[in-house]
């Protein structure tokens, strides 16, 4: 129906090595490789692997890149859709949708299915006012009952990512719901620099070791802003009609971000 991202064969797939730093998380995360890849090896034991894992952490810090990093590392379909798109349909057609999304992921299981921005119709229930209440209310109970649905050996992942764990409705997080966690974290100086690494890899640098700057003068910025930043420095360049990006254009990138970022924060409740 293209109301959610169908499976995609056509781009190259995404792996662990597209995710610089998060090395905890990523542990936990492999783990459930293993299960897609093969999971009549765990069906044949009786052994039930977790359904629902809450990807947490802060905007830009990869939540995405780790749920499609899942997907592509056990090389099965990758279904995904936004708690924000439920926010202003129709009662009844958020709750249709994700019951056609998961029968599509069961369907195609092995699978992976993500939901971003969980909190958005997560929240704890019964405390909308009127609204789109009704609707949200019924969209979250089908992703309850999806998630009760499952016999505990469907080679079927959800994972859901919040960047507000606190507002979640407790239900999401019971046993055999969103019971395991994975929290992501800012990137550090050394992880930083990684995130440079793979984001300016077919970036023409005059000088490489600029990076090593960049990344020891950007703490608070997520792998996000860093991506953003070496993007606006090549379109520096592309300014200047020059044929390399300078440690002047990666200095002045890095302003313009941190602008905008002290702007986002500025404007949080
Ligand atoms: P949001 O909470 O805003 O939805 P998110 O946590 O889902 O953000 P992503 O959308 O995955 O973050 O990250 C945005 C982009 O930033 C990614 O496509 C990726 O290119 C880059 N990025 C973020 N973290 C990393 C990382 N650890 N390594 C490499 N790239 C990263």
């Amino acid at each position: 129906s293209g109301r959610f991202s169908k499976p995609s064969t056509s781009t190259k797939r995404t792996t662990f090595a597209d995710v610089a730093g998060q090395d905890q998380a990523k542990k936990e995360v492999a783990e459930l490789v293993e299960f897609l890849r093969e999971p009549e090896r765990f069906q044949k034991v009786g052994a039930e692997v977790p359904h629902g894992v809450l990807l947490m952490g802060p905007p830009g810090t990869g939540k995405t890149l780790m749920a499609k990093a899942l997907a592509g590392e056990a090389d099965v379909p990758f279904f995904s859709t936004s708690g924000s798109e439920f926010i202003e349909v129709f009662v009844g057609v958020g709750a249709g949708r994700v019951r056609k999304m998961f029968e599509a992921a069961r369907k195609a299981a092995p699978a992976v299915i993500f939901i971003d921005e969980l909190d958005s119709i997560g929240r704890t229930r019964g405390t909308g006012l009127g609204g789109g209440h009704d609707e949200r209310e019924q969209t979250l109970n089908q992703i309850l009952a999806e998630l009760d649905g499952f016999d505990g050996k469907e080679a079927v992942v959800v994972l859901a990512a919040t960047n507000r764990p606190d507002v979640l409705d407790p239900a999401l997080l019971r046993p055999g719901r969103f019971d395991r966690h994975v929290t992501l974290n800012l990137p550090d100086r050394a992880a930083r620099k990684a995130i440079l690494d793979i984001h300016a890899r077919d970036l023409p640098l005059d000088d490489p070791g600029n990076l090593d700057d960049i990344a020891g003068g950007t703490p608070g910025f997520s792998g996000a802003d860093l991506k953003n930043l070496l993007n606006e420095a090549a379109i520096n360049a592309a300014r200047r009609s020059a044929g390399s990006i300078t440690a002047q254009d990666l200095q002045e990138a890095r302003d313009k971000v941190l602008m905008g970022t002290v702007r986002t924060l500025a404007i949080q409740p």
